[in-house]
């Protein structure tokens, strides 16, 4: 995975760390990558004076937001039904 390639699809807009897999014809199973991808990229785009943000996860049910990156099931209303993280990159 490059990261420029992240980078510059993220420039363009908000992504999962699964749609990410997907535009990259990644195994879904390999999510985790992306994540470690994301985390370089922005300590790469930090000194070019930009940050990588994330929308957290959220239940499509309730609302609920959650902390975790990449939960399963929402604490409140039991659905399994969540709305991914999604990351965008953002001048300072
Ligand atoms: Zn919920």
């Amino acid at each position: 995975m490059r990261l420029e390639e992240v980078i510059s699809m993220l420039e363009k807009q908000p992504m999962s760390a699964k749609e990410i897999c997907i535009a990259l014809q990644l195994d879904p199973s390999r999510e985790k990558e992306v994540y470690e991808a994301i985390k370089r990229a922005s300590r790469v785009l930090k000194r070019k004076g930009k940050q990588v943000l994330m929308d957290p996860p959220k239940c499509k049910k309730c609302g609920f937001e959650f902390e975790s990156i990449s939960p399963n099931r929402c604490p409140k209303c039991k659905s399994e039904r969540i709305e991914p993280a999604r990351f965008f990159i953002q001048e300072k």
